[in-house]
């Protein structure tokens, strides 16, 4: 926030400098052109104002030489006749007053009529020269050049012609002129000038009232400050509505007539112009920050959107990780679960069992033990060869009551086989060597074609066994006490998979989509038949197995389950 404030700062300075250096360059280049122009007009001024006084000095010389002018000088004219002449002369001329002045100042003659006429001071006319100067009439308070020149009679002055010319005349060629023009003498008086409001102001301040100006005609020159810029030097001035308020100062210096002129020239225009160009610049700076601004602002917005987005996505990948985690230690804990059940079903299902066990180890002893009986009377007897029958039969017996032990024990250890390749066949037989009692004394009829050759599947014997169980055991319950209670069973082998079917003709299962839940049982609390995890084990193995196990109500009535195992490949099986 801090940074950004101090770059629209930092940007908005480099704004100002360069408008600033912008405005200086347009400003001393118009300067310069103004000056330029000022110096043309100030050469024109000054030789405006020499042609005019010219012609009074050319007037003045002719007059000098005049015949009437002549003998007046030598005090034989007529001063009347020569007032005429005066007269006629300055009327066509403009001139402000013509008189024959004698040394001393005495008047011989004036256009006026002598009477007003007071004259300037010509002192260097009566030594032969030409004389001028510029002066405040003290009489009438007018400003005015005069030409003095010196009349000559047989080697002497005895008088000069003094033409006057009011200095209004020559200003008025510049009345409405925009120039601002003055000319100054060498006491830095401004005598001529374009504007009113400089007349007769006297730049030096103090000292002697310089000669030619009566007490009180001078006034102090315009309050104004100097400052050079571009080489000029420049003015900067309060002189009413008519004097420019900035202004380039030049002057020149014009000997013929022992003033210098100077101009003030306007710099409006180049301020103007440049304060122009520097707001065109400013503005062009300014848009293309804003643009410039925009898109970084824009370049910001997508920056600080992609690192909110990386951090909802780093948020969401935890939020599934942890699941995960929560996810696999459900998984964990349902394995042991699972792993329990196995083992409370297994103990559950030798309960079951036992009953039946001790019966069908029950009967094959007694059976040995009449067969023992008998073969004591064959001997006895002396037939040793129906002896030695009995005796195959108890020997029969006794590896039958081997087996089913045997089983009995691989059933109630805690299971950790590996899979491997399993004859299916033979595990049927050994379930049903297990459940052999229980169903025989549930009047079941057995449909079992067990195939000639081993059925190898994927699996662990046991486990397998216990699967095989369940489900006989099971269908036995469905159909127990029931007239032609029966139970078919049949191994069938399809494209690699081998599928166990064993189908009763039951009364079928009332909810075909529960029965794999654990603890789902119809069967009586307390019964030792059931507890409800028979099918749900057996669903946990068939899939550890990499099999599937399902239960399904035939169409001709009853209930079928099948199992469904990958063929052991042959080689292995070989
Ligand atoms: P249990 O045998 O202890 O009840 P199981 O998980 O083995 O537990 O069986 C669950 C339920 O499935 C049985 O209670 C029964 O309702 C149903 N069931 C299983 N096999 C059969 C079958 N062959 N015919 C009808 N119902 C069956």
């Amino acid at each position: 926030m801090n940074r950004r404030l101090l770059l629209i700062l930092a940007y908005g300075l480099a704004i100002a400098l360069l408008s600033y250096g912008v405005w200086r360059q347009a400003y001393t280049g118009e300067v310069a052109r103004l000056a330029e122009r000022g110096q043309a007009d100030l050469a024109l001024a000054g030789d405006r104002l020499t042609g005019e006084l010219r012609r009074y000095r050319e007037l003045a010389v002719l007059l000098a030489d005049h015949p009437e002018v002549r003998a007046l000088a030598e005090g034989s004219g007529e001063a009347v006749g020569l007032e005429a002449l005066f007269l006629r002369s300055a009327d066509k001329t403009g001139a402000m007053d013509i008189a024959l002045v004698a040394p001393g100042g005495r008047v011989l003659a004036a256009s006026t009529g002598g009477a007003g006429y007071r004259a300037p001071f010509v002192g260097r006319a009566f030594q032969g020269a030409l004389d001028f100067s510029h002066a405040v009439d003290v009489g009438q308070g007018r400003r005015a050049f005069a030409y003095a020149a010196p009349v000559r009679a047989r080697g002497r002055v005895p008088a000069a012609v003094v033409v006057r010319v009011d200095t209004e005349r020559v200003e008025a060629t510049w009345r409405g002129d925009p120039l601002t023009v003055f000319f100054t003498d060498a006491e830095d008086v401004v005598f001529v000038a374009s504007r009113e409001e400089l007349v007769l102001r006297r730049r030096k301040s103090g000292g002697a009232l310089p000669t030619g100006y009566p007490e009180g005609a001078l006034r102090d020159f315009l309050d104004h400050a100097t400052h050079v810029a571009a080489g000029f030097e420049i003015w900067t001035l309060q002189g009413g509505p008519y004097l420019p308020a900035e202004a380039i100062h030049l002057s020149r210096s014009f000997p013929v007539v022992e003033l210098t002129a100077e101009v003030l020239v306007d710099t409006l225009p180049a301020r103007r112009q440049a304060m122009l160009l520097a707001s065109a610049a400013g503005t062009l700076a300014l848009g293309l920050g804003a643009v410039l601004f925009a898109l970084v602002e824009r370049r910001r917005a997508l920056a600080l959107r992609l690192a909110a987005e990386a951090v909802a996505n780093a948020r969401l990948e935890a939020r599934v990780e942890e699941r995960t985690r929560e996810l696999s230690q459900a998984n964990d804990q349902l394995r042991l679960t699972q792993a329990e059940l196995v083992q409370a079903g297994k103990l559950s299902a030798l309960g079951q069992m036992s009953a039946g066990i001790s019966h069908e180890l029950n009967q094959p002893l007694m059976a040995i033990r009449s067969y023992a009986e008998n073969a004591g009377l064959f001997l006895e007897r002396g037939e040793p060869g129906r002896a030695g029958d009995n005796l195959a039969r108890i020997s029969e017996l006794a590896r039958r009551m081997g087996r089913i032990i045997k089983n009995l024990r691989a059933f109630a250890r805690q299971e950790s086989e590996a899979i491997g390749n399993v004859d299916l066949v033979g595990v049927v037989e050994a379930a049903l060597e297990l459940t052999e009692a229980k169903l025989r004394t549930s009047g079941v009829a057995l449909d079992w074609a067990a195939p000639a050759e081993p059925v190898m599947v994927r699996g662990g014997e046991v486990r397998l066994q216990q699967v095989v169980m369940n489900l006989l055991s099971n269908a036995a319950d469905a159909i127990a006490g029931q007239a032609d209670a029966r139970i078919q069973i049949s191994i069938t082998t399809d494209r690699g998979r081998v599928r166990l079917s064993v189908a009763d003709n039951g009364p079928g299962i009332a909810e075909p989509e529960r029965i794999f839940d654990p603890f789902y049982s119809t069967k009586e609390v307390g019964h030792s038949e059931g507890m409800g995890l028979g099918l749900s084990i057996s669903y946990g193995i068939v899939q550890s197995f990499g099999g599937a196990i399902a239960g399904r109500n035939s169409p001709g009535g009853g209930a079928e389950f099948t199992v469904e195992l990958d063929a052991a490949e042959v080689e292995a099986a070989a």
